[in-house]
């Protein structure tokens, strides 16, 4: 079994700010119970640090990258998984958001920042760190791009590259773009900007390092693996992406079911499984207590968890609120992030109070709350590369009701007539990114929720529904016998 280093940005339950951190959180974890050696190496921002167990110094460093000082640690996430952490407090140690300033603007440095982290990946490999070298390195999202970069300057100073590479990309639409002048930064030579290297328009572009430098890339569904070899998804890198198609697979993201079991979930007032879901009424009726909306069991309620950006189409939501409370519906909506959308949905709270109940912010116990409490997540996502809102839905018994795109497609299977008669419904979708579409999809669940026992018999489908992590495990693994054998290591 190969030795793997995962690098990423975030990690749960150490920091989150998205689905990447679920990944990081989980993948590593299901790997070492098939008996790999998966670590883990991110960055030392604040969260990461204070969460860190069993810590201590592996490293120190002259500075690079603008840091005055470097040091590696080596501890443990709560489930045991060892992770290094990079403690840079120069480039790392600011409160908040990891990527951005408290007006939302990314951070001036961010090009060092993630450097050093595909740096710091690169030098492990070369075993320059201590007595553990990963075979593999599996680098995830832009801000570890550089790392495949890095190990191939590394194979031409030495004649060999010392670790293998899988990029996996969990949303293209983040590309980590810097001017060009920031090149000179990175200790990369010269030929590394070129077209067929980090150059991107004129541009500095991190994610395009791991696509091009990789292996072998990953992205985190079948659909989105496609989608984004058009010009429509492609955000540019389409051409790349055709040419890599050979080296590109889709693997759906999987559930953590240790973290995300209604039966014994400690965030939940209420437990409860596809068999027994008394406990469910219970979530539900405290959900309406908690955010103030009228105590009705019968009421379809509608939850969202989401961060509120154009990517989701949660703009469609907005705009058919009204025709969906008049419905008989309620909203619970829990996220952040786009100003005119905040102000939208808390305006229709203001004006429905005991309809439409909202937290801005980011509340993870609050979410499991939600898909407990909720009959119907909503995710009408523009494009969704795998999506984990609508598979928590579904083990939490609260039906998604999807836009056809990425993984929701893969995940999320209509209730037409059809898919009711071979028991495969577990779900709402809609076709076209319209507002006509997302009427009539909610028009629809109405319709099913009418019908008591096919409700019943769609959520039960939806909640006996398998999606682990052992499977994409182990379909990462085939992927790094891949690499490993297209990098000639052993
Ligand atoms: P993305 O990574 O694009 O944000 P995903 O659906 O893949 O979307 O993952 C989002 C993750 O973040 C899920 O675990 C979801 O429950 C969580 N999440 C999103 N917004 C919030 C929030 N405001 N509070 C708590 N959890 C949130």
């Amino acid at each position: 079994m190969p030795t793997i280093l995962h690098v990423a940005a975030e990690c749960f339950p150490l920091l989150k700010t998205g689905g990447l951190a679920d990944v990081a959180g989980a993948l590593p974890a299901a790997q070492r119970a098939l008996g790999v050696d998966a670590r883990l190496l991110l960055p030392g921002f604040p969260a990461i640090r204070a969460g860190l167990l069993e810590a201590r110094q592996v490293a120190s460093l002259p500075g690079r990258f603008g840091a005055s000082a470097l040091a590696l640690w080596l501890g443990r996430l709560p489930d045991g998984t060892p992770a290094y952490v990079i403690d840079a407090p120069g480039l790392y140690d600011r409160p908040g958001n990891p990527y951005a300033d408290a007006g939302q603007r990314p951070y001036p440095d961010n090009d060092r920042r993630f450097a050093l982290l595909g740096w710091l990946a690169a030098q492990l490999a070369d075993g320059a760190l201590g007595d553990w070298r990963p075979q593999l390195v599996h680098a995830h999202d832009w801000h570890a791009g550089l790392a495949a970069a890095y190990l191939c300057q590394l194979g031409l100073e030495r004649g060999r590259r010392p670790a293998a590479s899988v990029f996996t990309v969990h949303n293209l639409a983040y590309q980590g773009l810097f001017a060009a002048s920031a090149f000179a930064g990175l200790g990369l030579p010269a030929p590394f900007f070129r077209y067929d290297g980090l150059e991107f328009h004129g541009q500095l572009s991190f994610i395009k390092a791991g696509l091009q430098y990789s292996d072998k890339l990953s992205t985190v569904s079948p659909s989105y693996a496609q989608e984004i070899q058009s010009a429509e998804h492609g955000c540019g890198l389409e051409g790349l992406l055709q040419y890599r198609a050979a080296d590109l697979v889709g693997i759906l993201n999987g559930v953590d079911a240790d973290l995300w079991d209604p039966a014994r979930d400690p965030a939940l007032p209420g437990h409860f499984d596809a068999d027994k879901t008394v406990g469910k009424a219970r979530c539900k009726a405290q959900l309406q207590a908690e955010l103030g909306l009228a105590a009705e069991p019968g009421a379809l309620l509608f939850g969202v968890v989401s961060r509120l950006t154009e990517q989701k189409g949660l703009n469609l939501v907005l705009a058919g609120l009204e025709q969906l409370l008049a419905q008989g519906g309620q909203l619970a909506l829990l996220g952040s992030g786009d100003a005119a959308l905040e102000a939208g949905f808390s305006e229709l709270a203001r004006r429905y109070p005991a309809r439409v109940g909202i937290r801005l912010g980011f509340d993870e116990a609050l979410s499991h709350r939600i898909f407990a409490g909720s009959d119907v997540v909503l995710v009408p996502s523009r494009f969704e590369p795998c999506g984990l809102t609508q598979l928590y839905g579904m083990r939490y018994g609260a039906l998604p009701l999807a836009r056809r795109t990425g993984g929701l497609a893969d995940t999320v299977f209509d209730c037409s007539l059809e898919n009711l008669a071979d028991g495969s419904a577990c779900g709402l979708v809609f076709e076209r990114f319209s507002q006509a579409d997302f009427d009539a999809a909610v028009r629809r669940a109405f319709a099913l929720y009418g019908k008591p026992t096919a409700w019943r018999e769609v959520r039960r489908h939806a909640m006996a529904r398998q999606s682990g992590w052992a499977g994409p495990a182990r379909d990462y693994l085939d992927l790094y016998r891949a690499a490993l054998a297209a990098a000639a290591i052993t």
